[in-house]
């Protein structure tokens, strides 16, 4: 047995033990973490996909681009929100611009 190949083999096996999940792993939870990290609540597979996003810019690009969707459906509904409350809310105009009524100088 070569150094060169003996070396590969405790690489392999200390790959196998440390059980790190690879991207299609990481990829078929991620819109649940991204859900549930966007809604502040648990996620019970979240360390194992934190460690992952860290260390792969591809899935961690891929949950920027499931974040950003999020972002923008929370935006429109806060949009729908908020114009449905100006509506109950209208201000009344302001009265106090026909009491100061600027006489007109002769
Ligand atoms: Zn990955």
């Amino acid at each position: 047995m070569t150094p060169k190949i003996l070396s590969e083999w405790i690489r392999k096996i200390q790959n196998t033990q440390e059980t790190e999940p690879d991207c299609d792993w990481v990829k078929a939870y991620l819109p649940a973490f991204a859900e549930a990290n966007f809604t502040g609540q648990p996620f019970d597979k979240e360390a194992q996909v934190r460690v992952h996003l860290n260390q792969c810019p591809d899935c961690a690009e891929l949950y920027e681009g499931i974040q950003f969707l999020l972002q923008q459906e929370a935006d429109n509904e806060l949009e729908s929100i908020e114009i449905e409350s100006e509506r109950e809310t209208a201000a009344p105009p302001p009265h106090s611009q026909s009491e100061t009524s600027p006489i007109p100088a002769p």
